[in-house]
């Protein structure tokens, strides 16, 4: 059940800080911590730190977070984010994240990603604003292949919405199973939504993003092993139309 799940209230109440605190922001020397220009008042009353950038990278059912740590190097300046739901998973992410960093202290590699657990399909609006993420990975999704159980897969009409909500215009989603029935439905319902066009072969072939969630993610190297088939489909966000 989701009961225990902690969110917030909206994108303004949650600490990113704890997160990525190599990227809080420091308030300039001189600055009063109660200068009301330094410090707004909504972060007042959360007693929140900002932190520099956004989050820009979401994985959504990251599990074990292959694709996160082999992400995080190629984009240190990106702050990436994995969200899943089962929390042991979580806190592997969590501790791994913070292994690499005491690891990699020298050259403050993997201060940019980390995990929070969610349930992608309820909460995706408290953590994101509008236009804020560049990319969105959704790598191995379950497949859930009883009809009854569609709603409970993680692309849908209204999820896609949700999609294009948090998206920035020609941001990109990225999708990957080795589920055939899946994957078309994937293909099908990006395809279905104003806000999404199917970005081309040749394009996915000078992206890295693609080959890295083909070979870095746990289920990709699974497939792999095993022989499967990969399919790949990703849709970029279109511009808003303008009002008429
Ligand atoms: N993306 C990883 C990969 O490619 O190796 C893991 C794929 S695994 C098959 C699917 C993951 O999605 C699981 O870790 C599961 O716990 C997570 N998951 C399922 N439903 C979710 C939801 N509603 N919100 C967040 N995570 C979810």
């Amino acid at each position: 059940s989701d009961h225990d799940l902690k969110y917030p209230a909206s994108p303004a109440a949650m600490d990113w800080s704890q997160h990525y605190p190599a990227f809080a922001a420091t308030v300039p020397a001189g600055v009063p911590n109660d200068d009301p220009i330094a410090t707004p008042d909504h972060d007042k009353q959360n007693h929140l730190q900002p932190i520099s950038k956004q989050v820009q990278v979401a994985d959504i059912g990251c599990g074990f977070g292959g694709l996160l740590f082999a992400l995080a190097p190629k984009m240190p300046e990106t702050l990436i984010l994995g969200l899943e739901i089962r929390t042991s998973v979580t806190e592997f992410v969590q501790e791994k994240a913070k292994a690499l960093r005491v690891q990699h202290a020298s050259t403050g590699l993997y201060q940019n990603v980390s995990c929070i657990r969610a349930n992608t399909m309820k909460f995706l609006p408290n953590f994101f604003v509008k236009g804020q993420l560049s990319k969105i990975f959704l790598c191995f999704p379950d497949p859930h292949f009883k009809a009854r159980k569609h709603k409970a897969r993680i692309v849908s009409t209204t999820l896609n919405s949700e999609y294009a909500f948090v998206m920035k215009p020609g941001g990109k989603v990225y999708t990957i199973t080795d589920v055939e029935d899946l994957h078309v439905w994937m293909a099908e319902h990006f395809a279905a939504h104003p806000s999404f066009e199917r970005v081309g072969e040749e394009e996915l072939e000078g992206d890295e993003c693609v080959g890295t969630m083909r070979t870095e993610t746990e289920e990709g190297k699974k497939v792999e092993r095993n022989s499967g088939t990969k399919y790949v489909v990703v849709f970029r966000r279109l511009e808003d139309p303008p009002w008429p």
